[in-house]
């Protein structure tokens, strides 16, 4: 007997190119058909009407722990997750202390397997203490279970640690991650321009993170490392990226809802809830990088979720910290921004959101192939529902999304065969 038969979804399993409705039955953690199924099952979800995807996976996300656990923990995090239709989260190092050798991967691990909730894959730095001076110990935290490095937060500014980096890693076959920043160019708190300006902020341009960017692509020609750039903010990075990957190069990105749908002129009113690193940037931005999601220059959707607590957001905007949550709302945002709009069609969406963040990390993740392990998320992509903060599993509320209209959301998530939340109508 199955364990559970999912009937009559419309099923989007990207990475095989599938899109029908059909039944999915799970045994034992694996999917062991998708197609027609009469089968008994101990448990039978009715999904009709419904999208039957692969199991979300959002590739960079804050968890917070160790260190500022009222802000968000490793279980919070994945609770807010499962919530959202994310299975599977990337859990940033930029932790107090920094996740930079194997005891904090095991940490990591060893909380997430507590939880058991979305499965929490932890990134170790690429950098010792996040320092950008020496490396870390790559080998030993990959051996532990690191699934890709990064110094989030921070751009690595040495050209000759990133070069050793992209070599090092490239030869345990392990992705680098970089948020794109010249440190040197990183004086502001805002996108540089006429908003900023006007509000006698300090801005932070576009060229601060294609400088960097356009200096790591030379690097990883040269040390053929797989590279994958972090939250793309302006359509020069994306332009950037097309290139690369029209030359060959083994080079990832992702964009987070917030880049997506809000812009610099958000900030107009000094609300620190739209201060973000990298910062929003204009409508033709905002457009550029749709575009680039829907043409595949764009590879991943993530949300950077960045939980802060109300203390430091409630600072004036020229003090408080980078950040914007968004793990339990955020597939309803980028349905807004890429399928309403007309952009992405439902089997696009779903690729960046599943095989798309997988391809990155190159983990057997987001597909629905006889014999994966069995993440499935179910949406409902009829259901309007407005954004409630005050509802959210995270520990934080630092998001610009309450009251929010939104339409299509997660209704079930499964993880290894075991359903971990499921919407209760109100
Ligand atoms: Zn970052
Ligand atoms: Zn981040």
């Amino acid at each position: 007997m199955n364990d559970i038969l999912i009937r009559n979804g419309r099923v989007i399993d990207p990475a095989n190119g599938l899109d029908e409705v059909t039944d999915v039955a799970i045994t034992a953690g694996k999917i062991v058909r998708v197609g027609p199924c009469r089968a008994a099952a101990k448990q039978i979800i009715d999904a009709d009407g419904q999208i039957v995807a692969p199991g979300l996976i959002d590739l960079h996300v804050h968890c917070r722990e160790p260190g500022h656990e009222e802000e968000e923990t490793i279980a919070s995090a994945a609770g807010a997750a499962v919530a959202g239709g994310f299975t599977t989260v990337l859990a940033m190092p930029n932790t107090h202390p920094p996740a930079d050798d194997e005891r904090a991967i095991n940490y990591v691990l060893q909380r997430a397997g507590e939880a058991d909730l979305a499965r929490v894959l932890p990134v170790g730095c690429i950098t010792k203490d996040r320092a950008g001076k020496e490396l870390a110990e790559m080998g030993m935290m990959a051996a532990a279970g690191a699934v890709a490095f990064s110094d989030d937060g921070d751009g690595v500014a040495s050209s000759l640690v990133m070069q050793r980096a992209l070599q090092y890693a490239g030869n345990l076959g392990i992705p680098l991650m970089q948020h794109c920043q010249d440190p040197e160019l990183m004086a502001g708190v805002m996108n540089s321009g006429p908003v900023a300006v006007r509000l006698g902020l300090g801005g932070i341009a576009a060229s601060g993170e294609q400088i960097m960017l356009r200096r790591d692509l030379e690097l990883v020609a040269r040390t053929q490392g797989a590279y994958h750039v972090q939250h793309i903010s302006t359509s020069g990075s994306a332009n950037l990226l097309r290139a690369a990957k029209a030359d060959g190069l083994a080079v990832s990105g992702e964009v987070t809802c917030h880049h997506l749908l809000l812009t610099d002129a958000a900030c107009a009113g000094y609300d620190s809830k739209y201060k973000v690193s990298p910062p929003l940037r204009t409508a033709s931005d905002v457009e550029a990088l749709r575009r680039a999601v829907a043409d595949g220059t764009i590879d991943c959707l993530a949300t950077d979720h960045a939980p802060h607590s109300k203390e430091e957001k409630e600072l004036e905007f020229g003090l408080a910290p980078f950040g914007i949550i968004a793990l339990d709302c955020a597939l309803g945002l980028f349905i807004k921004a890429l399928v309403e709009t007309g952009l992405c069609d439902w089997p696009t969406l779903i690729e960046r959101m599943t095989a798309g963040p997988a391809r990155v990390i190159g983990r057997p993740l987001g597909t629905l192939a006889t014999g994966a392990l069995a993440d499935v998320t179910i949406i409902d992509p009829a259901a309007n529902w407005t954004v409630d903060t005050n509802t959210f599993v995270s520990l934080s509320r630092n998001c610009p999304y309450h009251g929010w209209k939104l339409t299509g959301r997660a209704t079930t998530t499964i993880v290894g065969g075991k359903v971990k939340y499921r919407l209760v109508d109100k």
